[in-house]
């Protein structure tokens, strides 16, 4: 019997070792695809997607240093700045890209940390936002106590905060915060109410035990994020990394599955380098167990979105996009995901995993 089909599939569980999780890295590929495939099943519709779209709400200038992103004010990047945008022009795109399909709006700020005269104008973002009918998402930077419990007062669903890498690769990333920062900011979103959104990027040169690392860090928090962006790195030009070498695309693809395994009921998202990525890939990481995509920024200028090519990669692999339901409280949405499930154990190709 392999390692895969001893594991225990299911478990809930924030004890894991490195050693444990490059143990699930070093299955063979279908094991190790076949063990996340039918931990994502317990769990999840395994033919549902969720969609969010993201918002770029203040662009460029960011005082930070982390090695991948365009939008530090310490690269030359070429980016086009641009300062917090109207909360009307916020609300257009919102419009738009719920009229394409997206249940969540994430909305994204290049800063360090939110400052004390932006917090009105992000709380309104919120409270207008979600007024539409959309989940709600923003990613501001680190938070202090009372600007977590502006945000969640506000009625804020997710908070983004990615601990980017493990902690031993971390300092080759970023210097100007530390993973302490990081890990104290998710700590606030929780101690908040709020949900986390909370992963890494691979392929910025890190070995594997560094995404074991991460998987670990994410997977060992008190409660598991919520949502897990697993991004792959995006080379731009004119940042440290942009001549990187490329991660080999199965090792994202175990990045995907081993993620699913350890978080079994989050939504593992495809984040920053889908783009880049086939259709073929992008099927492979459904099967590894992603659940959740974020619409590139061109859908909200996509008037019909039949045309969109997601939702034609949708059509072709028979996925739906997750509907946005709002829940009394916990019970009500473990009793409906459990229905979504046992709908699913009628189905003609149903193989029961548990048993
Ligand atoms: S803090 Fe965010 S916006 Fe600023 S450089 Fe880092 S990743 Fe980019």
């Amino acid at each position: 019997m392999t390692a895969a089909q001893q594991m225990p599939a299911s478990e809930i569980r924030h004890d894991w070792t490195r050693q444990q999780v490059l143990d699930l890295f070093a299955l063979p590929f279908n094991d190790l695809l076949f063990t996340a495939q039918q931990v994502h099943r317990m769990h999840f519709d395994a033919n549902r997607v969720q969609v969010s779209t993201l918002c770029s709400i203040k662009t460029g200038a960011c005082p930070e240093d982390c090695a991948y992103c365009p939008q530090s004010a310490r690269y030359d990047t070429g980016l086009e700045r641009e300062k917090l945008m109207e909360v009307e022009k916020v609300l257009e795109e919102a419009r738009a890209a719920k009229a394409g399909g997206a249940t969540r709006f994430c909305m994204g700020a290049a800063w360090r940390s939110p400052k004390k005269k932006d917090m009105p104008y992000v709380t309104q973002m919120v409270r207008e936002v979600k007024a539409l009918g959309l989940e709600t998402c923003m990613t501001l930077g680190m938070l202090k106590d009372e600007q977590a419990a502006e945000l969640a007062e506000a009625g804020l669903d997710y908070y983004n905060h990615n601990l980017d890498t493990s902690p031993e690769y971390y300092g080759e990333i970023i210097t100007t915060r530390t993973y302490q920062d990081r890990l104290e900011t998710l700590d606030r979103v929780r101690a908040a109410g709020m949900k986390v959104c909370a992963g890494g990027i691979v392929g910025m040169g890190e070995g594997e035990k560094d995404r074991a690392g991460l998987l670990m860090q994410l997977a060992n928090l008190p409660e598991h994020p919520e949502s897990v962006p697993i991004n792959m790195l995006v080379k731009v030009a004119g940042t440290p990394l942009e001549t990187e070498e490329d991660l080999d695309p199965f090792e994202f693809i175990r990045c995907i599955a081993v993620a699913r395994i350890m978080m079994p009921k989050s939504h593992v998202r495809l984040s920053a380098g889908r783009e880049e990525m086939s259709d073929e890939m992008q099927s492979l990481a459904f099967l590894a167990g992603a659940n959740s995509i974020f619409y590139g920024e061109k859908l909200l200028t996509t008037a019909n979105p039949e045309t969109n090519e997601d939702m034609q990669l949708f059509a072709r692999l028979g996925i739906q996009p997750e509907e946005y339901r709002q829940y009394a409280d916990d019970a009500e949405l473990e009793a409906d995901l459990n229905a979504q499930v046992s709908e699913q154990q009628n189905a003609p190709y149903f193989y029961d995993a548990a048993k």
